[in-house]
């Protein structure tokens, strides 16, 4: 940590922006040109807040499968630079060596084999400590400058201050009480950028009330698809829980970025409607359980129709899923049941659909869909193609990874890349 730096100290390179990104381009960059000097700004107090609160303070810091068609944005082939120099397994051994021991579980989900995501940033900030890389917390930068070949950095504390190369490393616009609200985008839109606007990425979807607040606390394992009338856009296997608002859990948060993208796109047809198809038991066919429901109708004559799917799902989803095939009374006996009804219940198991109404806001997002635009910055050195010594990595770009550690893995990809860039730059290749 420092004291307020003055203005007339020309920093080799000032790292908007304390999160992953910014931290790892600061060690990587120290570690490819120990003689640079590398000031990192950060608005909070601390480092890495969002970094403690990711994969449920576990950090899914990566995924073994990280390749392109794990990312989206308008240009998603601009991550395969970044993941192809800064693979899956580079990124854990540079991690190994900062003293980070990771883990893969059955998923491909890479965490630290702490469990902890404290361990990441204590790896983190311990390496920036021994590198001398210098860090001023606390400080917001309200608006950068070029002028006469440096960056002025104007900020909430003191004297400006400057830099020969700048990175913004600010994040996206999502969980704004971790310090990224989007002001990054006005930033780079200042410096002559171009920023699409923001929408919530990997966020708990909105649904139509009726059905699902019955259920609200289930949690459970489904195939869900979500259907934009009756193209199917797209299956996820996985976790489900439902709330009163509608589902959350790892299964509906991987298919919320596209609800969100489909809801912003201008040329949707407003009749069409999008909805979630649940299969509760995706493991098995509409006729084995059938032949099931049958078989049970005969053996338990005798007990009513509530009970008809003890053992096969939970109590509470039972009786909702019932209500909503049979029509009968729920105490009646199941030798009632008529084939239409068991048909019906059936179907209502492999094929429940509820109408999604939206997603949850940016509020409550874990990735930012949108940010500046790619085409922008050149993908060998994340540098802007309209003001060298200018760089970008991480959230801040239009690049949002799938859930599961992709997000992670492309802020600290693009954080190499830049700095990698960054170093060529005051090494003069790049210079004019
Ligand atoms: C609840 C939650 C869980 C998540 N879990 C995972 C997960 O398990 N795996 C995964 O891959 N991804 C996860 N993500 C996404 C992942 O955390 C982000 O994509 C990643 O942190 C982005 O890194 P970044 O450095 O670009 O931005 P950030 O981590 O957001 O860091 C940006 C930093 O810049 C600072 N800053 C912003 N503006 C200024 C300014 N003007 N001046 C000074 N400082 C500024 C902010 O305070 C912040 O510290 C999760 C996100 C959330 C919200």
């Amino acid at each position: 940590m420092m004291s307020a730096p003055n203005s007339f100290r020309l920093w080799d390179t000032i790292i908007i922006g304390g999160g992953a990104s910014g931290m790892f381009a600061a060690i990587h960059l120290k570690k490819i040109r120990p003689q640079s000097s590398v000031l990192v700004v950060e608005r909070n107090s601390k480092l890495g807040k969002k970094i403690l609160i990711t994969g449920n303070g576990r950090c899914n810091l990566s995924n073994v499968a990280a390749s392109i068609d794990y990312y989206h944005g308008l240009d998603p082939s601009f991550v395969d630079i970044s993941l192809r120099k800064y693979s899956v397994s580079v990124i854990r051994d540079m991690f190994f060596q900062i003293d980070l021991h990771t883990m893969t579980d059955e998923f491909g989900r890479i965490y630290p084999i702490t469990q902890n995501s404290g361990s990441v940033l204590d790896c983190l900030r311990y390496t920036l400590s021994d590198l001398g890389v210098d860090i001023l917390c606390s400080t917001m930068v309200s608006s950068v400058f070029f002028e006469k070949g440096s960056f002025i950095i104007h900020t909430d504390k003191g004297e400006p201050i400057r830099g020969r190369t700048v990175l913004v490393a600010t994040g996206g616009a999502c969980a704004p009480h971790t310090g990224s609200d989007g002001n990054g985008y006005d930033i780079l839109t200042s410096l002559g950028h171009t920023c699409l606007s923001s929408m919530p990425g990997i966020v708990q979807i909105k649904t139509k009330r009726e059905w699902v607040k019955q259920l609200s606390g289930i949690r459970l394992h489904a195939e869900a698809s979500l259907f934009l009338d009756k193209d199917c856009i797209r299956k996820q296997f996985g976790e489900l829980l439902f709330t009163d608002y509608g589902v959350s859990g790892p299964a509906p948060l991987q298919l919320s970025s596209h609800i969100s993208r489909i809801l912003s796109d201008e040329n949707l047809d407003q009749s069409k409607r999008l909805y979630l198809h649940i299969d509760f038991l995706p493991g098995r066919s509409l006729s084995d359980i059938c032949e099931e429901l049958h078989n049970r109708k005969i053996k338990n004559a005798n007990r009513t129709i509530d009970t008809i799917l003890v053992g096969l799902v939970q109590n509470r989803l039972a009786s909702a899923l019932i209500k909503s095939a049979v029509e009968l009374p729920l105490t009646e006996a199941i030798s009632c049941l008529t084939d239409i009804h068991i048909g019906n219940l059936a179907e209502r198991m492999k094929d429940s659909s509820i109408e999604v109404e939206g997603t949850m806001g940016l509020k409550e997002a874990q990735v930012t869909i949108g940010g500046a635009l790619t085409s922008e910055f050149d993908p060998m050195t994340m540098m802007s193609i309209y003001l060298p010594g200018l760089f970008a990595s991480g959230e801040v770009l239009d690049i949002d990874g799938d859930c599961g550690g992709y997000n992670l893995q492309w802020a600290f990809s693009s954080a190499c890349i830049a700095a990698d860039g960054i170093n060529e730059y005051l090494s003069g290749k790049k210079n004019g």
